[in-house]
């Protein structure tokens, strides 16, 4: 089982991943937990080229450099757990680059195209099991990012106007009626608690 963990900035998703962690250790379940952009050595490596403030770039540069961190982390790290028979966790994956440069940098089908490639091994595209979709305005989620700056670098995205992460979040509502089946949806404006207990019910669901 592949599970991703899908939103916009300060859905809860790195928040969430830590307690999902926890559970599946105490279910003891076979699992590991990964984040993209990230997971291996050359994706992270990529991951503060994207991310630096310093670093300008146009947008399809940007959703290349994304999809090449991406066929890494998933050769070098998803598909081995997964032949291996773990779960794997992941925080963000292909949706996230539907909907931040598909739809935030205005990007449209050209990112499906070269994200179909990247994650195609061997003839075989790897599709997650299942993204858990944790959805906030961007008003709840930029403000809780703000108060998390007090201990933390801004970055190249943070910078980013108020509109592209809206289009960011009605991207990631359109992509979840255009694949139906592969989202599950939670009101991650609600607090951690709650929002973890949804999240539970869907593990259970799909592992147990
Ligand atoms: P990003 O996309 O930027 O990585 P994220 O989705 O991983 O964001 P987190 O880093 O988990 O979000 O959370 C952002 C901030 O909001 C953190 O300071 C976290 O403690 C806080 N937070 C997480 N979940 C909740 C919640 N349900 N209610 C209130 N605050 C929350
Ligand atoms: O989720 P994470 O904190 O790892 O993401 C780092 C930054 O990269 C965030 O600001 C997020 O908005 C941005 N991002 C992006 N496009 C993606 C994935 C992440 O702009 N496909
Ligand atoms: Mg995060």
């Amino acid at each position: 089982k592949f599970i991703v963990l899908e939103g916009p900035d300060g859905s809860g998703k790195t928040t969430q991943i830590a307690r999902i962690e926890t559970y599946l250790r105490e279910r003891g379940a076979d699992f590991i937990s990964t984040r993209e952009p990230g997971g291996v050595q050359v994706a992270e490596k990529i991951r503060s080229v994207i991310l630096d403030v310093d670093n300008a770039m146009s947008g399809l540069t940007e959703c290349l450099l994304y999809a090449a961190a991406r066929r890494e982390h998933l050769m070098q790290k998803v598909i081995p757990a997964l032949e291996q028979g773990k779960i794997v966790i992941c925080d963000r994956y292909v949706m996230s680059s539907l909907s931040y440069q598909g739809y935030g940098r205005e990007l449209g089908e050209a990112v499906l195209d070269i994200n179909k490639r990247a994650i195609n091994v061997d003839g075989v595209e790897y599709w997650p099991s299942m993204n858990i979709y944790l959805d906030v305005t961007p008003e709840v989620g930029l403000q809780r990012i703000h108060a998390k700056h007090a201990g933390r670098e801004i970055n190249r995205l943070d910078l980013e106007a108020e509109d592209f992460h809206r289009r960011v979040r009605e991207g990631y509502l359109k992509l979840m009626a255009e694949y139906e089946g592969q989202f599950t949806m939670i009101d991650a404006s609600r607090n951690e608690e709650a929002v973890f207990a949804d999240i539970k019910g869907v593990l259970e669901k799909l592992i147990f």
